[in-house]
């Protein structure tokens, strides 16, 4: 049987992109009280600028999702997708 590529996943490298410059006019907030660590916000941001953080809450150890704003581009996507509505897109 024939193989053949149907695709592939490029990682991104954010060392290598553009920081985003001053003409974004939203940025996601992320709840952290609703912010259950899922990792859905991850998958889905197109700039690959969200990762999951430890944070100790209650003397036991949580995820939350941490943005890096000097790449973020404002799309809310996050926002949209995140399934306990954690994440809130606020004017600049
Ligand atoms: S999708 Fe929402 S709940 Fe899940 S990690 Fe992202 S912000 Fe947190
Ligand atoms: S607003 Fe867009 S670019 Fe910024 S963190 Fe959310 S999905 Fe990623």
């Amino acid at each position: 049987m024939n193989k053949k590529l149907v695709g592939a996943t490029i990682e991104h490298d954010l060392s290598k992109a553009p920081k985003t410059g001053n003409w974004r006019n939203v940025r996601p907030e992320v709840d952290k009280d609703k912010c259950t660590g899922c990792g859905t916000c991850v998958k889905y941001c197109p700039e690959a600028v969200i990762n999951l953080r430890e944070r100790r809450d209650d003397s036991k150890f949580k995820k939350l999702a941490k943005i890096d704003m000097d790449f973020c581009k404002g799309c809310g996507v996050c926002a949209v997708e995140c399934p306990f509505k954690a994440i809130k897109m606020e004017k600049e």
